[in-house]
């Protein structure tokens, strides 16, 4: 109460006064997601342990790991960009294959007669 007379004046007393009233949500409600979804995308697609960190100043959300997990599994933008890597890896593996048997064939080098 007395938090609400007198309003808080550093960041650890902000911090503190926002994670004592957090918002209690549950896990099955569409706004957990949506609140999730956002804090996912405003936070450069943060993974879900940072992402549970940042919730919880503000939200409580019962069961949020889970849902995170869920939902950063599901987003687009990280599947696309996780993919590559291992792409890449492969064509390399390939590459370095095909390289080896190219050096073990002999070259041989045709002289034109016509001259
Ligand atoms: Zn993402």
């Amino acid at each position: 109460m007395d938090l609400l007379i007198n309003p808080p004046a550093s960041r650890i007393q902000i911090c503190l006064f926002k994670s004592k009233r957090a918002i209690l949500l549950p896990r099955n409600y569409k706004i957990s997601a949506m609140i999730i979804k956002e804090a996912h995308i405003a936070n450069l697609h943060a993974g879900p342990t940072l992402l549970a960190r940042i919730l919880k100043q503000t939200y409580w959300i019962v069961g949020a790991k889970r849902l995170i997990r869920k939902i950063v599994n599901k987003c687009v933008c990280c599947r696309y960009h996780s993919k590559p890597v291992k792409q890449l890896m492969e064509i390399c593996r390939r590459l370095v294959s095909r390289l080896d048997e190219l050096l073990q064939t002999p070259v041989v080098i045709s002289q034109d007669q016509s001259k």
